[in-house]
């Protein structure tokens, strides 16, 4: 999937294309979902440098905080103590549908993810860290995670087409795998989910 995004907002949300990742397929059967959802510190300790390791079975969720700004990995296909690791050397709260994993992870900031539904799994992580203050759409490399560079007009001639050099005016640059992203005509959907998701968080009754 491929499709350019433009956002503005009043946070002034930088623009991009966004690059979709592969969808994930996960042969795992889980068990119904335990009731405990409590995170193991206050939220005024997460939410200022709030960063993500999300389980195998939640791309979607993954991708959309990476979409959301937030600073997620994800892998495909991973060991649950590598996943882990992962989460502990690098200080990262864990995601999981997984009660086992979540079981294991006593060590770890972690949440419990009780929806199937990608968009209330979104809601329920933006929800339980206070991080709706936090949200930067668009301004992440939803493929490696690294941050966007902004990337001059001249810089960006060599590194897109003709054009669309010619009809977009702001570029950015991703810091790891030098992908460049643009202003651009975008995908109608993705920024449709995008202000549900803004919006639902406005009504505290959602
Ligand atoms: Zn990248």
């Amino acid at each position: 999937m491929s499709g350019r995004l433009a956002q503005s907002g009043e946070r002034g949300v930088r623009n991009a294309e966004v690059v979709g990742s592969s969808p994930i397929p996960s042969t795992t059967v889980h068990s119904p979902p335990p009731a405990c959802t409590v995170p193991l510190c206050p939220v005024s300790v997460y939410n200022k440098t709030m960063r993500f390791a999300v389980d195998c079975m939640l791309g979607k969720l993954a991708k959309w905080l990476k979409i959301l700004g937030f600073d997620t990995v994800f892998h495909g296909r991973i060991e649950d103590d590598a996943l882990m690791e992962q989460a502990r050397s690098e200080g990262r709260t864990l995601l999981t549908r997984d009660t086992g994993l979540f079981a294991r992870a006593k060590d770890l900031p972690k949440l419990f993810i009780e929806s199937e539904r990608w968009e209330d799994q979104v809601h329920q992580v933006l929800t339980a860290f206070n991080l709706r203050e936090q949200v930067l759409p668009y301004s992440r490399c939803i493929e490696c995670n690294a941050e966007l560079a902004p990337l001059s007009r001249d810089a960006a001639a060599n590194l897109v087409s003709a054009s669309v050099h010619g009809s977009a005016n702001t570029f950015s640059i991703c810091s790891l795998c030098g992908r460049v992203f643009w202003k651009g005509t975008h995908s109608r959907r993705m920024e449709k989910k995008m202000k549900e998701i803004l919006n639902r968080g406005q009504d505290r009754d959602v």
